[in-house]
């Protein structure tokens, strides 16, 4: 009988942890159904950086070997994807080009009139998208003109969800500082607001050619290549920044070929010279050590930032480069 009372108690103490075990399951499955979804492509990056150093022409940069960008070509190459065809096939001077990059549209817009872009940068497009706050998009570049890539005349989208900025010596008008200026800036900001989408412009080579200063073209290739050594260093050994950030770094425009119109001083046409830009693309989601010679543009760089950041870009006449992507 004892026996039989024990074995009966046995028997409800085992039902009860089942029942116990059913509720647990219940509890778990009822958690998931109520939580997120995991990002939808699986994607690491959460911030993108853009650099533009302005007008090198290729045959001064990634055309030479050994050339004077020891940094991008010999240090960082080896971490990302290098594209051997990469082009402005459309406006090869500043504005038009940085407007390309952060509208996905080419348009001819006055290089030296503030007129703003037709559409909306992705600055724009990607705080209203997120709600983020203006810190969390940056423009920092040494030619204040470049104000002009925070707003667009869109009258829909014109005022609104501009990113923060830090162009020129002190803004819109006060004139083009010096690239060691700008990437001081651009730290200082990096590290008080930690945003998200930024843009950097560097200006020397485009400024010393214009100067018809063959050395210090030359000279501001090179420091460019080390100021964008050092932010890469920065973004590395920064936690808001290590394994979650992509860094783009490309050209508005080239400069002319040899034999066209004042060489290297000046730019603006359709030459090899002026066309033929670069880019290099490091980031979490990117494959390793390659070199990409299918030609893509200027405007595949922001519909590609678009897919990294998860928001839509439909505007863009570019498209996103697959080739670069880990897992696509
Ligand atoms: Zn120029
Ligand atoms: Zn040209």
């Amino acid at each position: 009988m004892a026996l039989f009372i024990n074995r009966a108690r046995l028997g409800l103490f085992v039902a009860s942890i089942n029942w116990r075990r059913y509720a647990l399951f219940l509890w778990v499955l009822i958690l998931f159904s109520f939580a997120p979804p995991p990002a939808k492509k699986g994607l690491r990056t959460k911030n993108v950086i853009i650099v533009v150093i302005d007008g090198p022409r290729y045959s001064e940069t990634w055309g030479t070997n050994p050339g004077i960008i020891p940094q991008m070509a010999s240090r960082m190459k080896p971490r990302g994807v290098f594209f051997s065809n990469f082009y402005n096939n459309a406006f090869t001077y500043t504005n038009s080009g940085h407007v390309a990059l952060t509208t996905g549209i080419n348009q001819p817009i006055d290089n030296f009139e503030a007129e703003l872009p037709q559409q909306p940068s992705i600055f724009q497009i990607w705080r209203k998208a997120t709600g983020k706050p203006a810190t969390a998009a940056w423009l920092i570049t040494s030619k204040d003109k470049l104000h002009i890539l925070a707003n667009t005349q869109n009258p829909e989208w014109k005022d609104q969800f501009q990113p923060s900025m830090d162009c020129g010596i002190s803004g819109p008008g006060s004139g083009y500082r010096a690239d060691s200026l700008t990437l001081v800036a651009a730290k200082r900001i990096l590290t008080q607001h930690k945003p998200n989408l930024v843009l950097i412009n560097f200006m020397e080579p485009d400024g010393f050619a214009h100067a018809a200063n063959w050395e210090n073209y030359l000279r501001g290739i090179a420091r460019d290549d080390k100021y964008v050594g050092e932010l890469y260093d920065f973004l590395q050994k920064n936690k808001a920044y290590r394994n979650s950030t992509t860094l783009l770094i490309t050209n508005d425009h080239g400069r002319h070929l040899d034999g066209i119109d004042g060489g290297f001083v000046d730019h603006g046409d359709d030459c090899e010279g002026c066309r033929h830009i670069s880019l290099l693309a490091l980031g979490p989601d990117f494959k390793r050590g390659r070199t990409l010679t299918e030609t893509y543009t200027l405007t595949d760089v922001p519909s590609t930032v678009a897919h990294l950041l998860e928001f839509p870009l439909e505007q863009s006449q570019g498209k996103v480069i697959q080739g670069l992507f880990k897992r696509w």
